[in-house]
């Protein structure tokens, strides 16, 4: 490859600048499914991931005058050369329409077909001739689409409407962590489940397991053949739609699907967030999917029934569908009914889905429930990423890290090793000066490469608490202007993150962050000191250029928010400290690493649970702390938005009287922590020696560990380290 590219004239560097990322996630969540495909195909499991080629991913983040400004993600427009489509496999998907109950069966009738087109896309193992396929679908118009004969007449009309179905997979919905529940949305759920579950099943029906039988496949098998792992509830219509195929289609009874259909299908929860959970309203259903509601209906009337001992006021809690102003149907619940296996996705999250948000069904089925915490894959987030870490590493260790993470722990015989310190220090070095350039190069922004890369870098969202961050910078700003003649450890703090483009709140937020930026990096007292910088347009590439040359990793969610977070994984393998509350993963990592070697502060989940029974007054922290209050008040009075003074009045509102995410509970604890930040910084030894101790502990945080867990404990398979022998490939 190298000498091919040398040959054309063009530098493989270069190359590399000009590919474009296939953003079809949002944030962690999609990240986390490709680290899960690079892992189960290392580990030699023969898996596909499905899921919808979106014509327009997640949008391009452009900045102007400090404002977030969304541009299409037009990812397509030069090709992509990665993927193949399979006509062949081509399927159709049906909605609207109406039930048919007939002495032969039920049947869904008079519904509009969309074709989904596959296309693969390889997914290889790392060195072990191992490739999986990850199969996206594309909607497209059937030839006779909108054609019927009461159209014959408006033969142009009805050409140009085969749009209406193919947008279905035109764009990716840009929320994250929260659920809108438009029928467009709805559609592509229903979309991806419907081809894929087609694809499962012939697939099964042309294996040596599905053919016992020439006219009735015997389906006995099918949960020890095929493990469905639904990605949070988007998927969770497979459910029904088995459900549906099984009894309508197959003519298998109800019992007997049911007990298939759960042992096939397993359901990680993501988010406890009560905003993000999906929950579509009935009417939508009746219209787009009139006989997966008959089945919901039916699946929630027989989990009553086997529920009708517990409390009346349970049994509400636990249906699948919600009374109120407007009847929904609660996925999570569904997802929970139809899995033989529930997941949180770290240990902290895994026990409040237990002991609050599926309380109830924990009570009934306990062993249903497990913990999956996440990982990252080390070969895009070590290899990749940082060439030069990766290299002093296998000095020191060989190159079996790569696919034995754990193997980290012998770095910590070279804590002490005061070459090994210098070539990590000097490793994150030219990170940041490569990094510095790039901002330079990019965007004309000039940093000091010598000053700690203090990174916060994720989707923008008031529970991930941003705000926390800018309150620190304020504070800081406002010491060195009244002492300036003080030291200071030099720092860049460095946020990026897209804000959904109809989250007012988020879009503030970064206003606020490039305005506090405006005036702390043009004020001549402040100099080289502090510098804030927005990196625009945050995603994987970039994340890949950030988080090697990053010194600290900003991780500061509410205790009982974030679910687990994979950046803070990123961070930690590339060898930047991390400043956390005890949330999400970083209380694994702390305990891996030790929590002296993390700066953990504030409120525990326990902590939170007190406070919300007596009521968060944040009014009682800006009344007693000094510096909170005199940051607030400059938000508030315009200090930094002299064009606009009443600018952030919502932020500092929403702050001072209805802050689900407790900024300012935390506000002293945080100020502190980074003062201890800065005294470790002052020390470029020791702080390197903690490092490395991260850098080592970090072995845990592998999606290898995850899957190979994920393979033993919920899908019954076992995962191989053995290297299959090569395709013998003729040559010409
Ligand atoms: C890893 C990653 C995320 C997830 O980050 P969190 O800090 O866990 O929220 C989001 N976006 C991108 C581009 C990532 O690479």
């Amino acid at each position: 490859m190298f000498y091919f590219s040398q040959q054309l004239g063009l530098d493989l560097e270069e190359l590399e600048e000009i590919e474009e990322d296939a953003g079809l996630g949002n944030g962690g969540l999609g990240r986390l499914a490709a680290c899960f495909l690079d892992s189960m195909a290392t580990l030699g499991l023969g898996a596909y991931g499905y899921g919808i080629r979106y014509e327009f991913g997640i949008f391009n983040q452009k900045v102007v005058d400090g404002w977030q400004v969304e541009e299409a993600d037009d990812w397509l427009r030069y090709g992509n050369p990665w993927e193949k489509a399979r006509p062949e496999y081509m399927l159709p998907v049906h909605f609207y329409g109406r039930v048919d109950h007939t002495p032969d069966g039920i049947k869904w009738v008079d519904t509009q077909v969309i074709l989904a087109m596959p296309y693969d896309t390889p997914v290889p193992g790392y060195k072990n001739n191992t490739v999986n396929t990850m199969r996206l679908w594309s909607a497209k118009a059937p030839n006779d689409f909108n054609l019927e004969e009461f159209n014959v007449g408006d033969y142009i009309q009805a050409v140009l409407d085969r749009n209406l179905a193919e947008n279905i997979s035109r764009v990716l919905y840009p929320n994250d962590n929260f659920f809108e529940g438009k029928e467009l949305r709805l559609k592509q759920e229903y979309f991806v489940v419907a081809a894929t579950l087609q694809d499962i099943i012939r697939r099964f029906k042309s294996s040596k397991f599905g053919c016992r039988d020439p006219v009735r496949t015997c389906f006995e098998t099918f949960p020890d053949k095929v493990a469905i792992q639904l990605n949070d509830t988007h998927p969770a219509l497979s459910i029904p739609e088995l459900m549906r195929i099984f009894v309508d289609v197959e003519h298998m009874d109800w019992d007997k699907a049911w007990d298939i259909t759960k042992r096939t299908c397993a359901y990680t929860n993501h988010t406890v967030l009560p905003e993000a959970l999906e929950r579509w309203p009935v009417s939508m259903f009746e219209k787009l999917l009139p006989r997966h509601l008959e089945i919901i209906y039916a699946i929630n009337q027989k989990h009553l029934d086997v529920m009708a001992f517990v409390y009346i006021d349970r049994l509400r809690r636990m249906s699948v569908i919600e009374e109120g102003d407007c009847k929904r149907i609660n996925m999570a619940h569904l997802c929970v009914i139809g899995s033989h296996a529930i997941n949180g996705v770290a240990r902290i999250h895994s026990e409040i889905v237990k002991n609050s948000v599926f309380k109830d069904f924990y009570d009934i089925e306990p062993e249903k429930f497990q913990n999956k915490t996440n990982g990252i894959t080390p070969r895009r987030w070590l290899l990749l990423c940082n060439p030069g870490l990766s290299d002093i590493i296998a000095e020191k260790i060989g190159e079996d890290f790569l696919t034995d993470l754990s193997q980290l722990k012998k770095l910590l015989d070279f804590v002490d090793d005061e070459a090994f310190i210098r070539d990590v220090a000097k490793v994150k070095q030219e990170n940041k000066q490569k990094f510095s350039a790039y901002l330079v190069e990019q965007y004309k922004v000039k940093i000091n490469p010598s000053s700690m890369f203090d990174v916060h870098v994720k989707r923008i969202h008031e529970y991930k608490r941003q705000l926390l961050n800018c309150l620190h910078i304020i504070t800081l700003y406002n010491r060195i202007r009244k002492d300036p003649k003080k030291s200071y450890v030099p720092r860049t703090v460095m946020i990026g993150g897209k804000a959904a483009p109809g989250y007012h709140m988020a879009k503030m937020i970064i206003k606020l962050i490039t305005s506090i930026g405006d005036v702390v990096n043009n004020d001549p007292y402040i100099g080289e000191r502090l510098k804030v910088i927005f990196l625009e347009n945050y995603r994987v590439s970039l994340a890949e250029k950030v988080i090697p040359a990053a010194d600290l990793s900003e991780q500061i969610s509410t205790a009982g928010t974030e679910a687990s977070g994979t950046g803070n994984m990123k961070f930690m393998l590339n060898g930047a400290l991390t400043i956390g509350t005890m949330d999400g993963a970083n209380v694994e990592m702390a305990e891996e690493a030790g929590e002296e070697n993390l700066f953990i502060f504030g409120m525990r989940v326990e902590d939170v649970e007190a406070m919300d029974k007596k009521g968060y007054n944040a009014k009682e922290y800006y009344d007693r702390i000094p510096e909170l209050r005199q940051a607030i008040d400059q938000i508030n009075s315009g200090f930094f938005s002299p064009d606009d003074p009443g600018r952030f009045r919502d932020i500092v509102n929403m702050l001072m009287y209805h802050d689900r995410f407790k900024v300012f509970a935390d506000y002293e604890a945080y100020i502190k922590c980074q003062g201890q930040v800065d005294q470790l910084y002052m020390n470029p030894r020791e702080w390197t020696k903690k490092v490395i101790k991260n850098i080592a502990c970090s072995g845990k945080f592998s999606s290898d560990r995850t899957i190979t867990e994920y393979a033993r404990e919920i899908w019954g398979v076992e995962p191989s380290a053995v290297k299959i022998p090569p395709p013998n490939i003729p040559r010409e």
